[in-house]
């Protein structure tokens, strides 16, 4: 007998499991729960392990500040509104900034991502706050099991795990992780060691220029390293970075190693130049690394076909479907193109209509 043909009394099958903290999976649980399909979302779990790896839950939007362009949420004072949909308990996970009162901002990530959170949990989504750690995809009822050791039979699973910041690979990057090197500038950019001194940001895309404005907030000067000599950032952050005095471009460089000592943790960089210049060698506090980002896939075991970048295929354009009939895939692991919260929030209402469809015709 294999392991997941289990005896009938034990079993207790979901219908739908949802893997996942961020607009995919909240958007796929609150479709999943509105279709009666009382999904179990397993949102991750808090742990160091998760911290270091850039995998907490709640997605890449909890580590931003202001959400400026998801629609329905002009900018305005949102403070009773946030409190009263989400509750003391839930809004406590906020940074204080995003619940002040009498102030017109717009939304922030952590606010955003935690409504649509309370929206699933009104319909009747089940959170687990557990990882999943690994899958059997070899037959149906999917078996999955979590970080807590506990094991979860699904009818159908849609896989929306995210994607995580990427490093640059340098033996002094991982010396100094958390001790002046990170990813998460919105995350740790109040810290006093980056208070009034300078800091360099690496990436010339949208995360990277927003870093770099968010730090200036804190630091005496922001230096913005490129590999090229244009940004990719869109251009309204473009423009802005460019406008404020503190932030200063460095273009065709690339940093080959962090400077730092034990006691003192990052103390600078040293940047290659791309174009055949000599090194350049920058003082700063901390180097934040914005290079974009890898899918969250590991846990999958390579039980679901992969494009060649890593990232889960989708075996019918512009669907949900993977590789195994009956698992599907939302938002940013599954995206190499957008990485938008919107376009990840509609991908997981449509992975949700399409587990229904598949539960509706499946026999098992
Ligand atoms: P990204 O757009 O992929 O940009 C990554 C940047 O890092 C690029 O400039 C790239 O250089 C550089 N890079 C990559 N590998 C590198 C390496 N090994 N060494 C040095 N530089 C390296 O990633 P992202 O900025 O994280 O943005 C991801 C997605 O999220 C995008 O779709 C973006 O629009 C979205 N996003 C949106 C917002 C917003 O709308 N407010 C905010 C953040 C992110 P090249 O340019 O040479 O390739």
């Amino acid at each position: 007998m294999s392991e997941n043909a289990i005896p009938e009394l034990e079993k207790k099958i979901e219908n739908v499991v949802v893997i996942g903290s961020g607009p995919a999976a909240w958007s796929a649980a609150i479709y999943a729960a509105r279709a009666a399909f009382a999904p179990v979302v397993f949102e991750g779990a808090f742990s160091g392990e998760n911290q270091e790896a850039g995998t907490l839950p709640m997605g890449q939007l909890a580590t931003t500040t202001e959400v400026e362009n998801y629609p329905g949420f002009p900018t305005g004072d949102l403070a009773t509104y946030l409190t009263s949909a989400l509750g003391d308990e839930r809004s406590a996970y906020l940074p204080p900034e995003a619940l002040e009162s009498g102030v017109r901002r717009a939304i922030f990530g952590p606010a955003l991502v935690e409504l649509m959170r309370r929206q699933a949990e009104n319909f009747g989504a089940r959170i687990v706050s557990e990882d999943v750690v690994s899958v059997d995809f070899s037959q149906r009822p999917f078996r999955l099991t979590g970080s807590d050791g506990e094991t979860v039979w699904a009818r159908s699973v849609i896989v929306a795990t995210g994607a995580s910041a990427r490093w640059l690979g340098l033996p002094s990057e991982t010396r100094f992780k958390n001790r002046g090197v990170g990813s998460c500038a919105v995350c740790d950019g109040a810290l006093p060691r980056f208070r009034n001194r300078p800091i360099v940001v690496v990436g010339g895309g949208d995360s990277a220029v927003e870093d770099a404005e968010y730090l200036a907030k804190f630091a005496s000067k922001v230096y913005l390293v490129h590999r090229r000599d244009a940004l990719r950032a869109s251009k309204i952050l473009a423009r802005r970075a460019e406008a404020n005095p503190k932030i200063e471009f460095v273009w065709n460089r690339v940093p080959e190693e962090i400077l730092g000592t034990d006691e003192a943790g990052v103390t600078g960089v040293r940047l290659a130049s791309v174009v055949g210049e000599p090194t350049l060698e920058l003082e700063a506090s901390g180097v934040f690394i914005a290079i974009g980002h890898r899918p969250n896939v590991a846990f999958l075991g390579g039980q679901l076909e992969l494009t060649e970048n890593g990232f889960i295929k989708r075996t019918v354009p512009f669907r949900t479907e993977t590789s195994v009939a009956g698992v599907f895939v939302a938002g940013d692991v599954a995206d190499e193109r957008y990485r938008q919260a919107i376009v990840a929030a509609a991908s997981g209402s449509c992975a949700a209509l399409d587990a229904e469809r598949f539960l509706a015709t499946s026999d098992e």
